[in-house]
């Protein structure tokens, strides 16, 4: 599991990148700006960038000159200029590797992971770093499967997937902007229907309520929380 920085302006690719790299076991955060990937580089160990460089507040270029200000993180620069000028700018501001929009998932995950591999960041993936624990709840990332105590429960996929992502967090709210975007891969418009479905539907399986939650928190108004019961 790598700690990804996504820079990327377009909620549409910003969303379906989100879902793909989240989807790969990535832990992805996701801004829109120059000057927030600059913050957010600043103030964390991150495994990897993957940086837009049709930015709305500085030339993509322009910010990775001023990321290798502030740190080494390994960059893969994602860009619609496939040109070769273009591309040997951005090699030559500090950028590891490049890739050219459009692209699959699967050839974006090829050079990550190459490019993992060449930096040494990658981390190990024994089977046991795969399974997250919140309380008595087992969550395995790998077999995608999940205990409470000693019962197996049976989750869809949604479901998993919002357990999941929940339980990489644990005990922070978590906005319904950023579960749709991650679980649901699609940007936000306003329907929190479906959220509510499925906490609900995950509930009944935690075998709790969400006048009487043990696990699974609503935050009125703001999301949902995954904690060990007190
Ligand atoms: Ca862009």
């Amino acid at each position: 599991m790598s700690k990804v920085l996504l820079v990327e302006d377009d909620p549409v690719v910003q969303a379906a990148l989100v879902h793909a790299l989240t989807e790969l076991g990535h832990v992805v955060q996701a801004v829109s700006t120059a000057v927030a990937a600059l913050r957010e580089a600043a103030n964390q160990e991150l495994d990897l960038v993957l940086l837009d460089l049709g930015l709305p507040d500085l030339d993509g270029v322009a910010a990775l000159r001023m990321l290798r200000g502030v740190s080494n993180v390994p960059v893969i620069v994602a860009t619609a200029r496939g040109s070769e000028s273009s591309i040997v700018s951005a090699l030559d501001a500090g950028a590891d590797d490049y890739i050219v929009k459009p692209f699959s998932s699967e050839h974006l995950t090829a050079r990550m992971n190459a490019l993992l591999r060449r930096t040494g960041t990658e981390r190990p993936k024994p089977e046991h770093v795969d399974v997250l624990t919140v309380g008595d709840l087992h969550i395995d990332l790998g077999q995608r499967q999940a205990r409470l105590g000693d019962k197996m429960l049976s989750l869809s996929r949604r479901e998993f997937d919002l357990l999941a992502y929940l339980a990489q967090r644990p005990s922070k709210v978590i906005t319904r902007r950023e579960l749709i975007q991650a679980v649901w891969g699609h940007p936000h418009v306003g329907d929190d229907k479906t959220i509510d479905v499925h906490a609900s539907w995950l509930r009944r399986k935690l075998g709790e309520t969400a006048a009487n939650p043990k696990y699974l928190h609503t935050v009125r108004g703001v999301g949902l929380k995954l904690s060990a019961p007190e």
